[in-house]
């Protein structure tokens, strides 16, 4: 009956992910123009510490895409 459906239409957006490091949420951007897959490495803000943010495209066929944060492989010194 309803159609709450359109909801998941959206292209450029932030999803609000804890830092593996410091544990305090940020948002980090979604771009869905740039990959089904993508990998790539920011920097905290409150901490400074480098993360790797994935996000997978692929495994929800409705649409949706999934986010997931990991600690940048740290070099020990
Ligand atoms: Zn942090």
């Amino acid at each position: 009956m309803g159609s709450t459906r359109r909801f998941m239409r959206f292209w450029h957006t932030t999803v609000c992910l804890p830092c593996p490091f410091c544990g305090n949420f940020g948002d980090i951007a979604v771009d869905k123009g740039a990959g089904k897959q993508q990998t790539y490495n920011e920097a905290c803000e409150s901490c400074a510490q480098t993360r790797v943010i994935h996000l997978d495209m692929t495994i929800d066929a409705g649409g949706g895409v999934r986010v997931w944060v990991e600690r940048a492989e740290a070099t020990p010194s």
